[in-house]
């Protein structure tokens, strides 16, 4: 069985622009590599937002040398980047943005909900890129709820989506670098599943909401995060509650991380060309 080799509940808030209220559940910038190829996990929400005429949210910024994945749980995001696409991610949409070589783009509540107001709820993951394809061209999947499959768990223990990789045989529609499984699951109040990733991978459980038990030894109240070991097999979740979580798991980059904010290289240099390519205008237009 995978041993469980840290755990954490969520750390207090921050805003991310004036739109999303996060909780980081794990990030990269604490100075460690450990759960590579996943770099950072924002938690938004969830939050109620009062009607207004001005979406919230964040303008005009760049990214360099990774992915960005956002999966919106209620309320609706809107992007726009420096390739010309956009769109907006309604609730059980994700949108996997390809950064690479370099975008620019912005994230804002959809003009629909800014009028209307409601709970925005969403995850945002980052996803690093090996080297190789940290100067791929930048790339956006829009991956609408209707075309990511649903899994029923053995036992009505719950329902699985399959957002990356697959499980049971069943695909995801996100295209990767690299081997990576997303899956969002939701498991019923006193059920347990068994997980089984592929061996070396690194895996983390990210319980958004409720209260579960990893292994039959571990509890964890949302939200919450665990890594556990890259061997061992398989493991289990409980859940005392219905529960909400995101498994994550994928092949471990084994490169050197050199980062600052929304840029992940390899080396110090790297980033210091990345600041002078985004301020001479290099990032392209938006
Ligand atoms: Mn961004």
């Amino acid at each position: 069985m995978r041993e469980i080799v840290a755990a954490s509940t969520a750390p207090g808030g921050h805003w991310v622009g004036d739109g999303f209220p996060v909780r980081s559940l794990f990030s990269h910038m604490n100075g460690n590599n450990e759960s590579t190829p996943f770099l950072l996990l924002d938690y938004a929400g969830p939050a109620e937002f009062a009607p207004t005429g001005q979406p919230r949210g964040v303008g005009v910024h760049p990214h360099k040398g990774f992915e960005t994945v956002t999966i919106v749980y209620q309320g609706e995001v809107e992007h726009g980047d420096s390739t010309g696409r956009g769109g907006v991610i309604r609730e059980g949409d994700v949108q996997w943005m390809t950064a690479a070589n370099g975008i620019l783009h912005k994230e804002f509540h959809s003009q629909d909900f800014t009028r209307k107001g409601g709970t925005l709820e969403m995850v945002q993951l980052w996803v690093n890129l090996p080297a190789a394809d940290k100067s791929a061209e930048p790339g956006y999947q829009g991956i609408e709820d209707a075309q990511i499959p649903a899994v029923d768990l053995p036992d009505g223990a719950g329902r699985l989506r399959v957002i990356a990789g697959s499980y049971a045989g069943v695909a995801g529609p996100a295209r990767t670098f690299t081997p990576i499984e997303v899956w969002d699951v939701r498991l019923g109040a006193g059920k347990t599943v068994t997980f089984d990733p592929e061996d070396g991978h690194t895996v983390i459980v990210v319980l958004l909401d409720g209260t579960v038990t990893l292994n039959g030894e571990r509890a964890l109240t949302g939200a919450a995060q665990a890594r556990l070991s890259r061997e061992g097999g398989s493991f289990t979740v409980a859940a005392g509650t219905d529960a909400k979580l995101l498994i994550l798991a994928g092949a471990p980059i084994d490169e050197p991380v050199a980062a600052y904010g929304p840029f992940v290289m390899n080396t110090e240099g790297e980033i210091r060309q990345a600041i002078n390519d985004f301020n001479a205008g290099r990032f392209g237009r938006l």
